[in-house]
């Protein structure tokens, strides 16, 4: 499964001091991170293009195993 950026849903804060808030199960692919800011809306679909991996960290996993029991 590949991350596909959804500004709409993702992206938070004003002009020129983004934050991109990866889903679960996702994360930044050089440190464990799921959140990160950026200056432009262009630096955020690059870095979501080429820096996201898939995260199975204890957060990532709990989340996701909550959601399921949830909605399955
Ligand atoms: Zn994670």
């Amino acid at each position: 499964m590949k991350y596909k950026l959804d500004i709409k849903r993702d992206v938070d804060g004003p002009a020129g001091d983004y934050l991109l808030w990866l889903p679960f199960g996702f994360r930044f692919s050089d440190e464990i991170v799921h959140v990160r800011g950026f200056d432009t809306i262009a630096e955020i679909r690059k870095a979501a293009k080429n820096d996201v991996v898939q995260c199975d960290c204890d957060d990532c996993k709990k989340s996701i195993a909550e959601f399921k029991r949830l909605f399955d």
